[in-house]
């Protein structure tokens, strides 16, 4: 395969990368975070990394050549899901410091947009709290988005049967959202023979149709957030420095 349709960071050669780099055709990188995590007795715990790299690829192939996906990082904040064995977590500060670390590979690469897409609920607050930290660091226009924040109330009413509050429904937690998005692109995920078997219904509700939809959306909308990125039409405000 030639080099410019790949869009894995990781499926380059150093070669490859630094023509791209300097040809100015690389224009952004999107560094999907994640978390193997159990989700409830009928999906696989690897449904956040996933869903997240699955919706960070579809953009840049949107966007291609102007994009690449840096690997996932696979594990998130995950403390509150440790009572359920197999549930792999880092701590706060250890897992701010592996994407920090990440980030300052990727600008010191030539990225200067850069989306952290998000795919897990425990990892929001802590980036959210230390971003205006990692803006006056880095310098660069590095934006955090969970891939559902494109989604709102009016998508939720059109297209969940189960329930429509954001967030306790979409994305809520291995309910009719993940599961019908896991049914659509990676049925495997999905133990459809222990759907019943516990306390919550919502998840019966997942169709691959609703999966589908959803990631129809939400792929769209990322494309034009990160277009608008790469076009200096959403541009970060960098916080001042203390006087
Ligand atoms: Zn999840």
């Amino acid at each position: 395969m030639e080099s410019h349709l790949q869009i894995q960071v990781g499926k380059l050669t150093r070669r490859e990368f630094r023509q791209r780099m300097g040809s100015g055709e690389l224009q952004a990188c999107i560094l999907p975070l994640a978390a193997i995590e159990q989700h409830l007795e009928h999906m696989a715990m690897e449904h956040d990394w996933r869903s997240v790299s699955l919706m960070a690829r579809k953009v840049a192939e949107n966007l291609s050549p102007k994009v690449l996906v840096a690997e996932a990082i696979m594990a998130g904040i995950s403390e509150h899901h440790m009572k359920h064995p197999g549930t792999l977590t880092l701590k706060p500060g250890t897992f701010l410091a592996v994407v920090s670390d990440v980030i300052e590979s990727l600008s010191r690469a030539g990225f200067q947009n850069i989306l952290v897409l998000n795919g897990h609920g425990g990892n929001v607050i802590p980036c959210q709290q230390t971003w205006d930290q990692f803006l006056r660091y880095f310098q660069i226009n590095l934006h955090f988005l969970s891939y559902w924040d494109v989604l709102n109330q009016h998508d939720a009413k059109e297209l969940l049967k189960s329930g429509h509050r954001l967030p306790e429904d979409l994305p809520g937690h291995a309910q009719e959202f993940e599961t019908s998005i896991a049914l659509k692109w990676f049925p495997e995920n999905v133990r459809s023979d222990a759907v019943g078997d516990q306390r919550d219904r919502t998840p019966a509700e997942a169709r691959p149709e609703t999966g589908e939809a959803f990631t129809e959306r939400i792929v769209h909308r990322l494309s034009d957030y990160l277009k608008e990125m790469i076009d200096g039409q959403r541009q970060q405000i960098i916080p001042p420095f203390h006087p």
